[in-house]
Parts: C-alpha cells; structure tokens; sequence
C-alpha cells in the first residue's frame, strides 16, 4: 500500500492546528519508520481565494490519490456573505460524498485530567468513552428537492428532504455493530421514529441487521430528544451510538461538551476500504484564529485514529495518545481546558510539548 496523506489546513485556526499536528506526525514517522509521505492542499475559503471554489478539482486530483486526508477546519466570516453554492461548507460536503467517507466515527472520551473542565458533575463524566458513529454522506444535508422557494401568495419558503436507503442504513449499521464488537459489545440507535418514516425505516433495517449477523451485540432504539437528554443525564450508559447525518451532528458536539473542550476531540471518516479523512470536530474557530490560542490536540488526536484506521499501526497511533496523556499530566493548557494551578500554553507550544512527550 502507498502511504500518501493529504493535508488540508483550511482556513481560521485550521493552519495553527494543523502546523502542530504535522510535527507530531514528522516525529512519529521518524519513529516508528513509518514510511509516510505528504503534501499540501487546499479546501474551503482558501481553496476559494486561490481557485473561485472550495473543492477545486486539484484538491480533488491530491484526494482521490491520498490515502488519508488530514483536515483543520473550513469556513468563516469573510465567505459567509458568497452565494450559497461556494461557500466552504459545501467544500467539505463535496469531498465526503466524492470519496464516499460515509462512517463518520467520533469519539467522546474524558481524560481524567480534565474531569474539571467538563460542566457535568464529575461524578457523572469520569471514565466516560462513547463512540458516536454518525452517516455522513445521506440525509437531510444531501437529499434533493432542496432550496427556498416563493410560495403563490409572494412569501418564501424553505424545504429540504431526509431521506435513507436501505443499503446506506445497513453499511452505517454494520459499521457501528463492528466496531461494538471491538469494544463494550452495546449499540444505540438513534432516531424519530415516532414522527419520521425515514427513520422508521432506519429503525427496521438496523433491527433487521442485529437479528440476521450480530446476535452478540446488544441493541437499543432511542428517540433522538431522549437520546440529547440521556446524554447530560446519564451518559456512560451509552457505549456505541449510531444515528443519521443531522441527529449525528447534534449529538457529537453535545457528547463533545461532556468531555469538556470540543477543542479535545478528534474525528474519522471512512469509506469501505478504510481510506479516511480526519478532522477536530470543531470548526474553525475565527474568534480565536491567528492569535496562537487554539487548542490543537484534537488534530494531533486525529493524526493517532489516522494511523490505527488507515494505516493500521496501532503502536504510534498509541503513542500520540499517551503523549497527550503525558502533556495533560505535566499541567499544560490550552485556554479552552484551563483551570486553576495549571500552565497556560499557546497552540504551537503545546505541539511541542506532545513531540516531546513522544521522544
Ligand atoms: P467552532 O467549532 O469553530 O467554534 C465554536 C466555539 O468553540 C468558539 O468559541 C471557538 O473559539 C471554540 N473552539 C473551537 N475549536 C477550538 C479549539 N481547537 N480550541 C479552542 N477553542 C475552540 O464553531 P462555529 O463558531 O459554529 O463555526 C465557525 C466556523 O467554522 C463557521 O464558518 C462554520 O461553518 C465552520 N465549521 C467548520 C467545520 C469543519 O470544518 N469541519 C465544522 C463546524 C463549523
């Protein structure tokens, strides 16, 4: 297999992050003989500075020969006013669907060093570890008809159309009982149900697909506004969470707040064969860009699920994480997870700190 990874730094703090988490992975090339080459590209309102869109088709050349994608974040005030069509957003929309990196898989896992950071009582978050595996490339933000249109009385009127197949339900599902197998053995299904044929017929093809190859997982059904609930009220019931594109935006950042900084959590998605983007679930964060104040570890964190999803190297993987771990240990925060008695570093600084962490 080549080793060839694309970075897109993005825009807003996407290139402090990324500038951070590309040391790491230089220093863990270096020490794990990794092999692993990369180059530079362009997505989002940088893309559409240089090229008029967010998705040139030179990205898209570098990302379909990519392995892996490394992503910072896209968008921000300056693109925020352009036709719809071009805006970042959409850049990022495009390139999930091209390469079909449809198992978004997100992880909400509370380092028991930051058990202060998060607003739930401790009590109720420490050794918290959910994996939220979320569709990526159906639902509401792809289905068509879409758009605004002028109703006959002159007002207007916006629509948008959620809709599921059954072979995209089963290829999530499957997804999400694997990697359950691989972990605490329980799978939530989130959905509506209640109110939504869609995911009624989400609801059926996930049970269908328990019943008929893994009758060792146990599943669950949860409506989607108990499942927001149970998340603040009790949330180390859930192990694995399944659920579409909108409820699965939703819910990963509220299960990000749990864990304290959304600034902490990493994300992978993936195709078929295991070729994946990774990216900090956050976005790019224009309030804070350019003043080196970003906390770059959940892109660092992406670099480890970069190396044990893809690349399948499960020891370097490992040893970004328990790097993080060490600087965490050693007191240094970003200003996202500060709290009293500890030090306050920058965004490039902790960089440094988790490279050296890993010597
Ligand atoms: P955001 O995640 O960028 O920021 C929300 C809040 O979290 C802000 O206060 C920000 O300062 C803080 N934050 C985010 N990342 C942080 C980090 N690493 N360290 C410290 N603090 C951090 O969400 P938003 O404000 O809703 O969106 C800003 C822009 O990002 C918008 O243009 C939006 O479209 C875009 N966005 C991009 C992505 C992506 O690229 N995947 C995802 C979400 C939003």
């Amino acid at each position: 297999m080549s080793k060839q990874i694309l970075i897109l730094a993005g825009d807003g703090i996407g290139p402090e992050i990324v500038a951070a988490a590309e040391k790491v992975l230089t220093r863990v090339n270096e020490k794990f003989n990794l092999g692993l080459t990369w180059e530079q590209g362009l997505l989002g309102g940088a893309a559409i500075d240089a090229h008029g869109e967010p998705y040139p088709s030179v990205t898209s050349e570098q990302a379909k020969k990519a392995d892996a994608i490394l992503l910072g974040a896209v968008g921000g005030p300056k693109w925020d006013t352009i036709e719809r069509s071009i805006r970042p957003e959409r850049g990022l929309l495009k390139i999930r669907s091209e390469l079909n990196l449809f198992a978004n898989l997100r992880p909400a896992i509370l380092y028991p060093q930051l058990a202060d950071a998060s607003s739930l009582k401790p009590e109720i978050v420490s050794g918290l570890d959910i994996l939220i595996v979320r569709e990526l490339t159906g639902g509401i933000y792809f289905g068509q008809p879409r758009g605004i249109r002028e109703l006959e009385n002159g007002e207007k009127q916006g629509y948008n159309t959620d809709v599921y197949s059954e072979s995209e339900i089963k290829r999530i599902a499957k997804v999400a009982f694997e990697l359950a197998g691989l972990r605490g053995g329980k799978v939530c299904s989130v959905d509506k149900a209640n109110v939504l044929e869609v995911t009624e017929l989400w609801k059926q093809t996930v049970t269908a697909l328990k019943e008929e190859q893994y009758s060792d997982i146990q599943l669950s059904h949860m409506y989607v506004d108990n499942a927001a609930m149970q998340l603040v009220r009790a949330p180390k019931q859930f192990d694995v969470i399944v659920t579409g594109n909108l409820f699965g935006d939703i819910l990963s950042d509220e299960a990000a707040m749990l864990t304290g900084s959304i600034g902490m959590l990493p994300s992978a998605s993936l195709d078929e064969n295991g070729k994946g983007m990774y990216e900090p679930c956050h976005g790019s964060a224009p309030d804070i860009a350019g003043q080196n104040k970003a906390n770059p570890l959940a892109t660092i964190l992406s670099v480890a699920m970069m190396l044990r999803y893809t690349f399948r190297e499960e020891a370097a993987a490992k040893a970004i994480e328990d790097a993080v771990g060490n600087v965490l240990d050693q007191g240094l925060r970003t200003a996202d997870i500060m709290s009293e008695g500890m030090k306050a570093v920058g965004t490039s600084e902790m960089g440094d700190a988790v490279v050296s962490a890993l010597v």
